[in-house]
């Protein structure tokens, strides 16, 4: 499988029969919008370079076939499995573009993690009048952590006025 993020949207494409036939299912039986469902990350992968989705009766398992392809089911694993469940976009040639969601403010598709946690694209996060409150954050690194986030668009800008 290839997998490209591309533009907040994941751009999957096949490289052998069996994903060519899953994806083709999708692309006849689902409609943009419509809910695919994340069934967790592969059994022995330590790594989230395995993930398992559903939809229209089809499973398909995301594996990569080269780091860079890694390196996006990892960041598709996290942006699902914080954020919410992807949905389908559109049928490309043989292959299928999928979200993990639409931003809330704009309407446009994310597929990112603190996009798709806060349903809120990164340029609508640039415009936000943040509100700022103290709590648990989390970045893609997995590590939690305490400090400043917005509550309306998840974001922790860095103080501003703060000398290091
Ligand atoms: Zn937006
Ligand atoms: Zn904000």
């Amino acid at each position: 499988m290839r997998v490209r993020i591309d533009n907040g949207t994941c751009l999957l494409k096949p490289s052998i029969d069996m994903e060519r036939a899953a994806l083709a299912l999708w692309a006849e039986r689902l409609r943009p919008d419509e809910k695919i469902t994340y069934k967790g990350r592969g059994p022995d992968d330590g790594e989230y370079w395995t993930v398992r989705l559903e939809a229209a009766d089809v499973g398909l398992t995301l594996v990569g076939n080269f780091e860079e392809d890694k390196r996006a089911i990892e960041s598709l694993r996290n942006a699902f499995f914080f954020g919410c469940n992807p949905i389908f976009v559109e049928a490309v040639g043989d292959g299928v573009r999928i979200a993990a969601t639409r931003c809330k403010l704009c309407g446009s598709y994310v597929i990112d993690m603190p996009s798709a946690e806060w349903k809120t694209c990164q340029p609508c996060s640039e415009r936000c009048q943040h509100e700022l409150e103290r709590g648990i954050t989390h970045s893609e690194t997995k590590e939690l952590d305490v400090g400043n986030f917005c509550v309306k668009c998840g974001r922790a800008p860095a103080p501003t006025g703060a000398t290091t």
